[in-house]
């Protein structure tokens, strides 16, 4: 039913559409770009509306010391993570025109006081331009295989110097590539990079047995890695966390996002208040890279599949696993091949951007999870920096403040009886009030993923 080279044509074409602030400089800079898409069926018609919602680049995570307890700054600006909370955005508005009687193009009301449904026929897709980092980006690489993505054959290769040390590192990047030095090094030569780990060693024996491999590392408390070369470099069906700037973060990779998503819906704790029942993506579309059905079965769905003892409105939910043949103009291979020396070294591109269908300021480009632009220039007076007027409207602050507008645009005989209480005040508060999902989060917890490491409390006392 769902073409996922149409898919990843719609989201590539409205990635096209967006202005240039943010952008990566092409032939240099790469980036990631993940979407949210809706799907409305008509009853009356064969025809099958699709319209991007939600759209995101990205391809950062902040460390753990720049966290802020005023939920001002986006911690996690991977291309999943920043598509998914425009679509909280997108879906706050839609529950917001809903309860003041403007009508909505993706909710009706539910029989439970205060809730809402789905409309029949609608629902939503995930599209992201590549593997999903962490567990579903360890993918066997063998030679009855063949990569899709065409630099698996490095750079040096071409060039007759071919170590295999070179190549592994490559694909890693390939795979991955949230380090920006890497690029550089391959720039640099195969020798330093063949000294760089103990998995370089048995370069010859590449081809027969290895893996593309995740600058994520396990989470802390649990099994770690076992590094040894080849396929033994790492443990599989793992919690990971992301790479950050040289320090540890707090962020879980995003295949392990996606796979709590398909549990506890991808809508969060805030708006399951409002909603009788979680929404779940019913595909993933992934573009043109390396990829894995298999990785990717593991890590988004079987990780999850015994999840039982959920509340009323929660599921398992897995989504539709497919591949586009189409590559995002942007990818990381694709700015290698397009590559010219004078443009010095390849990097990933440091802004993030957002757009989503909402009528107040749509589109939002960041970086290190503030502002675009904001950062550099009043470096000097660093105490500007948490004037509201340099936070995204995507930061945990700004969604709860929109979050609240929408309950106080509601009336109080439509307000869901989880907000009936008078003693809420933080972000905190808001989110402990949300039963079922934290319920649904406690079963998910215990059962599939017990070193999910807590939300920090203090960080999440803001209002
Ligand atoms: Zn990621």
């Amino acid at each position: 039913m769902i073409n996922a080279d149409k898919i990843a044509q719609l989201c590539y074409e409205r990635f096209e559409q967006l202005p240039r602030r943010g952008k990566p400089e092409p032939g240099r800079e790469w980036t990631l770009l993940a979407a949210v898409v809706k799907i409305t069926r008509r009853a009356d018609s064969d025809t099958v509306e699709k319209e991007v919602v939600s759209l995101g680049t990205g391809t950062k995570c902040i460390g753990q010391t720049v966290m802020s307890p005023r939920g001002d700054v986006l911690n996690d600006s991977h291309a999943e993570v920043i598509a998914r909370r425009g679509c909280v955005r997108y879906l706050i508005q839609e529950l917001h025109s809903a309860v003041s009687g403007g009508g909505s193009s993706v909710f009706c009301l539910a029989d439970q006081r205060g809730k809402w449904r789905l409309q029949l026929g609608v629902s939503f897709l995930f599209f992201t331009s590549h593997t999903p980092c962490g567990d579903a980006s360890i993918i066997p690489m063998t030679d009855s295989q063949p990569q899709p993505c065409p630099p698996v054959t490095s750079v040096k290769e071409h060039e007759g110097t071919d170590v295999g040390g070179d190549r592994k590192r490559k694909a890693e990047e390939l795979s991955e590539g949230q380090n920006t030095k890497l690029a550089c090094l391959v720039e640099q030569g195969p020798i330093e990079i063949k000294a760089k780990g103990p998995s370089d060693r048995d370069g010859v024996h590449l081809q027969i047995q290895d893996i593309h491999r995740t600058g994520a590392k396990c989470v802390p408390g649990g099994p770690a890695d076992p590094l040894q070369s080849g396929a033994g470099y790492h443990s599989t069906g793992v919690l990971r966390v992301k790479p950050g700037r040289g320090e540890p973060t707090l962020s879980l990779s995003c295949s392990d996002k996606l796979a709590r998503w398909a549990v506890l819906g991808f809508q969060g704790a805030l708006l399951s208040h409002y909603l009788q029942e979680a929404l779940y993506f019913s595909t993933v579309v992934v573009g043109k890279c390396p990829y894995s059905k298999e990785a990717m079965q593991r890590a988004l769905v079987t990780r999850c599949s015994h999840v039982s003892h959920l509340p009323a409105g929660f599921s398992v939910s897995p989504p539709l696993l497919l591949q586009s043949r189409l590559e995002f103009p942007f990818s990381q291979a694709q700015t290698e091949l397009r590559h010219q020396a004078r443009q010095g070294c390849i990097s990933p591109c440091g802004a993030a951007i957002s757009w989503c269908n909402v009528t107040e300021q749509p589109l939002d480009v960041t970086a290190n999870g503030y502002k675009h632009g904001v950062i550099k220039k009043i470096k000097t007076s660093v105490i500007f920096l948490h004037v509201c007027v340099f936070r995204s409207p995507l930061c945990k602050l700004e969604l709860f403040h929109s979050f609240l507008s929408l309950v106080s645009a509601t009336s109080p005989s439509a307000l869901p009886d989880s907000l009936r209480k008078a003693e809420l005040q933080t972000y905190w508060d808001y989110k402990q009030a949300s039963q079922s999902y934290q319920q649904a989060w406690q079963q998910l917890h215990c059962q599939a993923f017990p070193l999910w490491p807590r939300s920090n409390r203090d960080l999440l006392l803001f209002s």
